[in-house]
């Protein structure tokens, strides 16, 4: 009988011009050997949007099959192996609470503020983001993105990462930031004088990359004197200060690939990528900073794409397919385009 490795596969040929797979850095090695592109959220939505196939497969979770579609050219369907692979980081901030930010910080205090969004975020949120004329992030251009708001004299809502907006604050140096919430509630008031915040931070974090402390960096720098550390920024303020350097996955996946052979690291972000960066690095020592699995990414696996294959081959579209809201879609866009055009600048 045949493994779903080659049931795959060969669907795949029979599929050959109608399909293609993007997946995720943070998958398994099974969903990275049968995908036609491997990369981190945004690129991978934008490289499936450039291609003409019919059907794109995104191995990931939710939100970034939904940038996927907010990009896909009309005629493109996205598909999702699990359509329950979500986000808890993006599940963090909900329409109504930043409506309520919104009213409070720009309709009564007038305050000129506008919303940067990483795009680890629901389409509908991107799309909150597009109406107000704010911008999408991605962990690799955040700190652009704000210079650039903060350059035009706005203040600035940052959603959802409350890591990803400090840290990239602290890079900047000499911006006032200001927890939106306190102990889960909006502390966000009326009477409060927010003149002098440059930026308003949301309370989402990623439990992912929650997990790192100090401790494990000095426990490494102990053990392994010359020991150099990445982690990724979504990671707490004093471990992005005690690291060697700090960036997206994609950073990551290429300081490491272009460090020199015998070099030792330790890497505080997703341990299925930490254990691929191993095995495609071999001459040098890589640890994760501790071990942390997403465990949303891995509800995609090699049976769940082959039936999601299947289907697709059956003429059954509906099944696990991304459909998002016309005018979501089309703020999303905005957000997303803005974000393009501040960075190429
Ligand atoms: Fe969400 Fe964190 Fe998992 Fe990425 S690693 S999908 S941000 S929970």
């Amino acid at each position: 009988m045949q493994n779903y490795k080659e049931k795959v596969l060969e669907i795949k040929k029979q599929l050959k011009d109608k399909i293609l797979i993007a997946a995720h850095h943070y998958q398994n090695q099974d969903i990275i050997d049968i995908a036609d592109y491997v990369g981190d959220s945004y690129l991978l939505a934008k490289k499936a949007s450039q291609q003409e196939k019919e059907n794109i497969i995104l191995c990931g979770v939710k939100f970034m099959a939904e940038t996927a579609k907010i990009l896909a050219k009309e005629n493109q369907n996205v598909y999702i192996p699990d359509i329950n692979a979500g986000c808890p980081l993006a599940k963090g901030v909900s329409i109504k609470d930043l409506q309520l930010v919104f009213d409070i910080l720009k309709n009564k205090q007038n305050l000129d503020i506008v919303p940067v969004t990483y795009v680890n975020s629901y389409v509908d949120i991107k799309a909150f983001t597009g109406k107000y004329n704010g911008s999408c992030c991605t962990s690799s251009n955040a700190e652009k993105i704000i210079r650039y708001f903060l350059n035009q004299k706005k203040k600035i809502v940052f959603l959802p990462d409350f890591y990803l907006g400090k840290n990239s604050a602290n890079k900047i140096g000499n911006i006032k930031t200001k927890a939106i919430f306190k102990k889960n509630e909006i502390n966000i008031n009326l009477n409060d004088n927010n003149s002098d915040i440059d930026i308003f931070l949301w309370n989402s974090f990623c439990p992912i990359h929650q997990v790192y402390t100090p401790e494990d960096i000095y426990n490494f720098r102990d053990k392994y004197p010359g020991i150099k550390i990445v982690v990724h920024p979504e990671s707490k303020v004093e471990v992005v200060n005690l690291s060697d350097y700090s960036g997206s996955t994609e950073y990551i996946y290429n300081l490491i690939k272009n460090s020199k052979p015998g070099s030792i690291w330790a890497i505080g972000t997703e341990s299925t990528f930490v254990n691929r960066l191993k095995k495609e690095n071999p001459d040098k020592k890589i640890f994760s900073l501790k071990e942390s699995f997403c465990k949303n990414m891995q509800r995609i696996n090699l049976e769940n794409t082959y039936n999601l294959l299947e289907s697709i081959n059956n003429n059954k579209k509906n099944v696990n397919q991304i459909i998002i809201d016309e005018e979501d879609r089309y703020y999303g866009r905005i957000a997303l385009e803005n974000m393009i055009k501040i960075v190429e600048n």
